[in-house]
């Protein structure tokens, strides 16, 4: 569980499991819901109940967000690792990754192919490589992307606070970094060697970002690795902490799912699509003015369903391969698995399609 919380696995368990109609249809009506609302929403007892889910989340997305769905796209700009992820093609030492880091003018012509097609929101995704992706040089990738786009985010291994302080001042304003899983145990056995074995220096690091006056907090556990519903009670304490902490900033709620590859890794806890979509629709509820992000792990429909009930942000045309926009090298790995590989045109369309408006930011600190 998220280490501040003051229930124990085995209580989280056994409260979902007492949760009853009248109780999931009290957090629905609920004006302020709260961390025991989302229990209520995401337990069993509430998926009879997901057409109201449905109803009650598409009111809260449309109070906060109107008909706004905020896109990016991330930008790979290097894949080798010091880390050992087990669910991961790009840990250290896996044979058959071919291994590459791009040159700021490598970078550059990603940009400039990600800019032509309609994308002005950028997150920069790297491995944990500190021999590489120095702070100096992410600085230097966020000066050169500073005039490209409008929004700029990272995603790469945590940083301490003066490190956020110089990055944030190079000109990212978001951050996202996934915990994986809640659970300490099975952290371990995911993570077994490199920086990102300690569970706690991970947890501190939106934090540590919020400190440094990072806007835009991104939080999320890989589903697929532990039991879903108990992760996404850790994953709801987590935010309550952060919003407390850096009432500033925004949190951001990501929902990486797993989906199984033949010759992958196989999830432990896999995540089925209709989960997925109560436990989105439950964060709707529970935190209206927050940001969820949908993956482009997931299908086409679904995610042209759920931007109009949870999600508010989605990636478009991703490539998830360092260099990846500029040209594809036939011996490229993706981090994960795409199920969605429409370009940002057609995934603005089927925005328009549905009454909504493609956004790339709702607010600028140049003005
Ligand atoms: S998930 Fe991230 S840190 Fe882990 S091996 Fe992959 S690139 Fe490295």
């Amino acid at each position: 569980m998220f280490p501040l919380l003051k229930y124990r696995e085995e209580e989280v368990e056994s409260f979902l499991a007492r949760v009853t109609d009248a109780d999931v249809r009290a957090s629905l009506d609920a004006a302020r819901p709260d961390w025991f609302d989302l229990l209520n929403l995401i337990s069993p007892a509430a998926r009879p109940r997901l057409a109201e889910l449905r109803r009650a989340a598409q009111l809260a997305r449309r109070r906060h967000y109107g008909r706004t769905v905020s896109v990016y796209a991330p930008l790979y700009i290097g894949n080798t690792c010091v880390n050992a992820c087990r669910y991961c093609d790009f840990r250290r030492g896996h044979v058959g990754t071919a291994r590459r880091n791009l040159t700021l003018d490598e970078i550059r012509a990603e940009a400039e192919v990600l800019r032509s097609s309609g994308i002005d929101s950028v997150l920069v995704v790297a491995g944990e490589d500190p021999q590489v992706n120095t702070v100096d040089h992410l600085a230097d990738v966020g000066r050169l992307l500073k005039p490209l786009f409008a929004y700029r985010a990272l995603e790469v291994a945590p940083q301490t606070e003066d490190a956020y302080r110089a990055l944030f001042a190079a000109g990212y304003e978001g951050l996202t970094c996934f915990q994986e899983t809640y659970d300490r145990t099975l952290y371990r056995e995911m993570h077994p060697a490199g920086p990102k074995a300690d569970y706690d220096w991970r947890l501190g690091t939106q934090l540590r970002a919020g400190r440094a006056g990072f806007r835009t907090l991104g939080c999320a556990f890989l589903l697929g690795l532990g039991p879903w519903r108990r992760e996404a009670a850790s994953l709801a304490a987590h935010a309550y902490h952060l919003m407390r902490e850096c009432y500033e900033a925004k949190v951001q709620f990501a929902f990486p799912r797993i989906c199984r590859v033949d010759g992958g890794f196989v999830p432990p806890c896999e995540v089925g699509e209709d989960d997925l979509e109560q436990m989105m629709l439950a964060f709707r509820i529970v935190f209206p003015s927050c940001g969820l992000t949908v993956s482009t792990r997931e299908a086409p429909a679904f995610r042209d369903r759920i931007v109009l009930t949870a999600a508010d942000n989605m990636s478009a045309g991703s490539r998830v391969t360092p260099g990846g926009y500029a040209a594809v090298h036939a011996d490229d790995t993706a981090q994960f698995t795409l199920s969605d590989g429409r370009p940002p045109a057609e995934v603005f369309a089927a925005i328009r399609a549905h009454g909504q408006e493609a956004v790339f930011k709702t607010w600028d600190n140049r003005i």
